[in-house]
């Protein structure tokens, strides 16, 4: 694609960057079909070459971001589809992550909307808080449904009715501190245990530890880390996203410096392509650059390393069938397709793909709740298409995946590494005890 930036515009790095993606696309429009808003909606401003054109408008005339550029990018869903069919490279998550920079920092949103993306901010990232809001919003449900009578109040409406029902407490192996093996030791790894998963579903960061112990491998939980600053990183929110970046890069050094780690473990895959992308965000920060350079190194989706030390130990006598949901994060950003699923097979369960896998289940970090009808029309597909391959159960890596199915399948759908640990001789996972 032919570029048209000033000199002066290709010093910054933003636009030199956006220049290098841009000029790597052929207009070809193989990922259109890939996409999944453009499935839905058939408009090419809404597939991944029409944002493109977006954003390269948007960077080379240096205006605003106006409404309906900031519409089309709103709708994108990040789950990079586009990328795994794009025959030339173009890194659209680099890009488009730039963008939603551009447009925060540009683009005056109307006043609710801006309340509701600030509220979000402040509260998911940070397990406390986030515990707190289930809680009131629990005793909140019966108003969603006048949430969901003023467009603008919506996000509130879905936000209340997909809050649980019922939160885990934590057990002792979500604490902070060594959770050692009682095997003989043959690594040590620091493992995330995300906003998300340690207050919606702890039991799997428990199974995890459980797993990696019985692998003879030695788990920390730093103290200091936290959100992965997936969450402000995708609304635009840049400053949020790499405070929380550092704080972990600062975590998992001392741990790096200290007594050393085999790897950086991430069981929630939407969390692990962000760290993955830890070196590149940070490329800029003289500080941080080769900190974060060698944590996005050791990271490592929990399934890639159980897949590299050879899990074995099973003691499986249910061939239970699985159908394994392959999360946009885990397939599209981290390329780890076969893994999950041989090491369930492996672990003696029966393994079906999803047909259209590709597409994404709408969960998307907070698009569910920011773009709800787009996002109930992909549940509803991927659920349509799950049912025509007869699960008894549910695997997915993704909290944000096993959330958004959960909330309309009676199929229990439980986090790979819980069926593995169970598979070993661990407990039942909670969703499947009644
Ligand atoms: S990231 Fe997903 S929704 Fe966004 S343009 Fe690419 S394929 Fe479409
Ligand atoms: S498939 Fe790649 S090269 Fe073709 S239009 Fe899409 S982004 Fe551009």
């Amino acid at each position: 694609m032919q570029t048209n930036f000033s000199p002066e515009q290709l010093q910054t790095p933003r636009i030199k960057l956006a220049d290098d993606i841009l000029r790597k696309c052929v207009h070809c429009g193989f990922c259109t079909a890939t996409c999944p808003t453009y499935v839905l909606l058939g408009d090419e401003l809404d597939s991944p070459r029409g944002r493109i054109y977006q954003i390269k408008d948007m960077f080379e005339t240096g205006n605003k971001a106006g409404p309906e550029t900031t519409k089309h990018l709103d709708r994108c869903l990040s789950c990079l589809s586009c990328m795994t069919t794009c025959p030339s490279g173009v890194h659209y998550m680099h890009l488009v992550d730039e963008a939603r920079a551009y447009v925060q920092e540009t683009h005056q949103r109307p006043l609710i909307d801006r309340m509701i993306r600030m509220v979000l901010a402040m509260v998911l990232p940070y397990p406390g808080r986030f515990s707190l809001a289930l809680k009131a919003a629990r005793l909140a449900k019966p108003l969603a449904g006048a949430f969901n009578t003023f467009a603008s109040l919506k996000p509130m409406g879905v936000m209340l009715a997909i809050a649980p029902d019922r939160i885990d407490k934590p057990g002792p192996l979500s604490r902070t501190g060594v959770h050692r093996t009682d095997e003989t030791k043959s690594g040590r790894v620091a493992l995330l245990t995300g906003c998300a998963n340690s207050v919606l579903e702890p039991s799997i960061n428990e199974a995890s530890v459980r797993v990696l112990n019985r692998a003879g491998i030695e788990v920390v939980i730093p103290p200091g880390m936290g959100c992965c600053g997936s969450l402000e990183h995708h609304l635009g929110m840049e400053d949020g996203a790499l405070a929380k970046v550092k704080t972990n890069v600062d975590a998992w050094m001392a741990e790096i410096d200290g007594d050393g780690l085999d790897a950086i473990i991430i069981n929630a895959s939407g969390c692990g392509t962000t760290v993955k992308d830890y070196g590149h965000m940070l490329r800029l920060d003289k500080a941080y650059a080769n900190k974060a350079a060698i944590v996005s190194g050791l990271a490592r989706d929990i399934t890639e390393y159980l897949a590299s030390i050879k899990l074995g130990g099973f003691t499986n006598k249910r061939p239970l069938r699985v159908t394994y949901h392959s999360a946009c994060s885990m397939q599209h950003g981290q390329k780890i397709k076969t893994t999950p699923k041989e090491l369930l097979s492996n672990a003696g369960f029966e393994v079906a793909d999803v047909p259209e896998g590709h597409l994404c289940c709408g969960s998307a970090g907070v698009y569910n709740i920011m773009q709800s009808e787009l996002a109930d029309q992909l549940k509803s597909r991927k659920l349509t298409n799950i049912a025509k391959t007869s699960p008894q159960i549910i695997a997915a890596g993704n909290i944000g995946c096993i959330t958004q199915l959960a909330s309309r399948t009676g199929i229990p759908v439980v986090h790979t590494i819980e069926l593995l640990d169970w598979a070993q001789g661990g407990p039942k996972p909670v969703k499947m005890a009644n």
